[in-house]
């Protein structure tokens, strides 16, 4: 009854007909399945097409949330059963034949640890909307209200979505993709809270971190002011941090972020405190730069199959690329250490074979069948628009320093894109738009950097950091020891080979993934005697290696090569001009 008033208040003044309501429990948690029932009223036609994302959005694979659904059943007001066929592989078709009321309800199976799918355990119930929340086909603009009910044991909700007035466990959503954008966490999590320009902004944590919370609470405010400050507005009423255990990952939202508190992470350890920081930048500043400054294909979306991009090396690089720009000035990294984690990503995409044969655009377009499927010969074919892109992202800030004498800069890219785009024309922007936008405000021709993204051309790394007054060690630096090519996994006391990088003695001698290495020159192999026989070698050695394959033992000889190491290290000039060094302090805090 309450619940039912709460609905139609909520939702009376929109003109669009009927009401959606779904209710969500979880009462056998250990059992890892939600009830889900999804009450329709005002919903009419023939036949209504219930239907379950194939995606989420931020998650580029197509996950199939739909096979995790069973006990489908529809029925009418009166409790008659509706009947219902599968028309696609995600699509639960039901006959409703103009009746009013319309009841379906399925279980979601949920024991996968991932920030895309739901989960359920006696833990915690993280709902991932996608995976738990079907859509009626055409009806994506439809607002609709969810109530959750905890499992009895546990007391908080957090999430994005806003509740309705005078409730704790319902909330309402505007439409699907406001929906689909608000995870919610439900367990017994600790929740801390700070202000920024008076807006709340709620922390969720399965497990209290493993620091003091008011310096925690303080550097995060200091980092979301940070990047607020980059586009100078708040979109949001209130914010929250979804940070369960340890896991993998995290997914970005326009008022929320779910994350995984990795094994990466020991906040007690300085830098691994700052990379949690920059981690966590990184999803937030996500709010500005890919849920509202986008490409025009992400937002809205199609759930139903791949959204193809040319542009993640921006939307995800650049994000990368502002994690540390951010934190840089919010005091939480200096101008060295934020230097030292340009040089890594740019280490990342140099020292992998994939850069010479995969264009950063079509690392964006191939995400959805390469990023989460990597095959062991991924890093000889395939590149990270994580990394290319935050390279990319410095060199365009760069230039545009550099060419407008420090007065404008890749932050200025960011607020047009952010109020041109997103604020006035409600959408996101082609491949062309963002090149002009970046060209305009550089008042010249940017010609190298996009070809850097759309080619495998390398990169003249000098140039760019010289307009700051900075040098970056490009130089093949011959380093002791020997070089073979190959990573090794050690399997029960035997190393085996994952990954021959290509054009390397082991590749040239016919080494594979998966070969299992028997012997190293007549002796019984491990992975220490490898290693040791490769630190210890010169040039030029031969190595005699006896594999095991699946067509047999097989001998092979491999001619070591040099060991040879590019630093990429950068430093500063040693007497930079007053241009120069405008740039620099205009870039980087000290
Ligand atoms: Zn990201």
């Amino acid at each position: 009854m309450c619940i039912t008033f709460l609905i139609s208040s909520c939702t009376s003044t929109e003109k669009k007909p009927g009401t959606m309501s779904f209710t969500v429990s979880m009462d056998q948690p250990w059992t890892h399945y939600y009830h889900v029932e999804f009450l329709c009223d005002g919903i009419r036609g023939e036949a209504l097409d219930f239907r379950m994302p194939a995606w989420t959005p931020g998650y580029y694979m197509i996950l199939d949330l739909a096979k995790y659904v069973i006990n489908f059943h529809a029925e009418d007001g009166d409790g008659n059963t509706l009947h219902w066929e599968k028309v696609s592989k995600n699509t639960w078709q039901v006959g409703v034949y103009d009746t009013p009321v319309v009841r379906v309800s399925y279980d979601v199976y949920a024991f996968t640890q991932s920030v895309a799918h739901p989960f359920l355990d006696d833990g915690r119930g993280f709902i991932s909307p996608a995976g738990i929340f079907m859509y009626i086909n055409g009806y994506l603009h439809h607002p609709a209200t969810v109530t959750i009910k905890p499992y009895q044991e546990w007391d908080k909700i957090s999430t994005g979505l806003d509740p309705v007035e005078g409730s704790s466990n319902i909330f309402y959503a505007p439409d699907f993709d406001v929906l689909y954008d608000c995870p919610i966490l439900v367990g017994n999590q600790e929740i801390l809270s700070f202000k920024v320009e008076g807006i709340p902004h709620y922390v969720a944590q399965e497990t209290p971190a493993d620091i003091d919370d008011q310096k925690y609470l303080t550097d995060l405010k200091a980092m979301v002011e940070s990047a607020v400050s980059i586009i100078g507005e708040i979109p949001y009423k209130h914010y929250t941090f979804i940070i369960m255990d340890r896991g993998m990952g995290g997914l970005e939202h326009a008022n929320s972020m779910a994350v995984f508190s990795g094994s990466r992470y020991s906040l007690s350890d300085p830098g691994g405190y700052k990379r949690w920081l920059a981690f966590l930048a990184h999803e937030y500043f996500h709010l500005y730069n890919v849920k509202s400054i986008r490409p025009i294909v992400l937002g809205p979306f199609d759930y139903n199959r791949e959204n193809y991009t040319n542009m993640l090396w921006f939307s995800e690089g650049v994000t990368v690329y502002y994690e540390y720009l951010i934190l840089n000035r919010a005091g939480l990294l200096n101008r060295e250490e934020t230097l030292e984690q340009l040089r890594r990503s740019i280490t990342n995409y140099e020292n992998i074979p994939g850069h010479l044969f995969q264009p950063v655009t079509m690392s964006s377009f191939d995400t959805w069948i390469l990023f989460f499927n990597r095959s062991e010969n991924a890093s000889n074919t395939t590149i990270s628009y994580y990394d290319k892109g935050c390279a990319l992202g410095m060199l365009l800030d760069l230039k545009i320093r550099h060419a407008t004498k420090g007065e404008k800069s890749l932050d200025d890219v960011m607020r047009t894109l952010y109020y041109d785009y997103h604020k006035d024309k409600d959408r996101g922007f082609t491949d062309g738009e963002f090149r002009n936008v970046c060209e305009d405000l550089a008042g010249c021709s940017l010609e190298e950097i996009f070809e850097y993204a759309s080619t495998t051309k390398a990169i003249d790394y000098p140039k760019y950091l010289a307009y700051a007054g900075l040098q970056i060690d490009t130089l093949s630096l011959v380093i002791p020891g020997t070089y073979l090519g190959v990573d090794i996994r050690e399997i029960e006391g035997t190393p085996v080979i994952t990954n021959v990088v290509w054009n390397s003695p082991a590749w040239l001698a016919g080494l594979s993934p998966r070969d299992t290495i028997i012997e190293l020159n007549d002796a019984r192999a491990t992975t220490a005697m490898l290693n040791n026989i490769l630190d210890s070698g010169h040039p030029g050695d031969t190595l005699n290696l006896l594999l095991g394959r699946r067509t047999g033992r097989k001998s092979f000889e491999v001619v070591l090569d040099k060991k040879i190491l590019k630093s990429f290290r950068i430093t500063p000039l040693d007497n930079p001009d007053p241009e120069q060094l405008t740039i620099l302090n205009g870039w980087l805090d000290n």
